[in-house]
């Protein structure tokens, strides 16, 4: 059954709880200016990867990132090339032998 539609106390949003971003309103980042897990360098990286380290919903996070493929950011505390190997190791470990 539906939940009806909780408000997100601490960004006062609405949130859909059957949206398959909901896990968003608990993410950490939420508390942070979005610039920060968009960082121009290694430093920058691993500041947002010690935010991402501590949240509660950074499995679901990087497994959305993957599964749509975006580039750009630090997601689940990987990076765009963190990510990109992911990808192509899992691409691997399904492809025919
Ligand atoms: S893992 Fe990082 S980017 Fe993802 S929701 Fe948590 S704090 Fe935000």
């Amino acid at each position: 059954m539906r939940e009806p539609t909780q408000v997100n106390r601490k960004r006062k949003t609405i949130v859909d709880p059957e949206s398959v971003t909901s896990w968003m309103s608990e993410g950490l980042c939420r508390i942070h200016p979005p610039a920060v897990f968009f960082p121009n360098d290694g430093a920058g990286v691993e500041r947002a990867r010690a935010i991402c380290g501590r949240c509660t919903v950074a499995e679901r996070c990087l497994e959305y990132a993957l599964e749509n493929r975006i580039e750009h950011g630090v997601w689940g505390g990987a990076s765009e090339r963190e990510r990109r190997r992911i990808l192509k190791r899992r691409r691997i470990e399904v492809s025919p032998g």
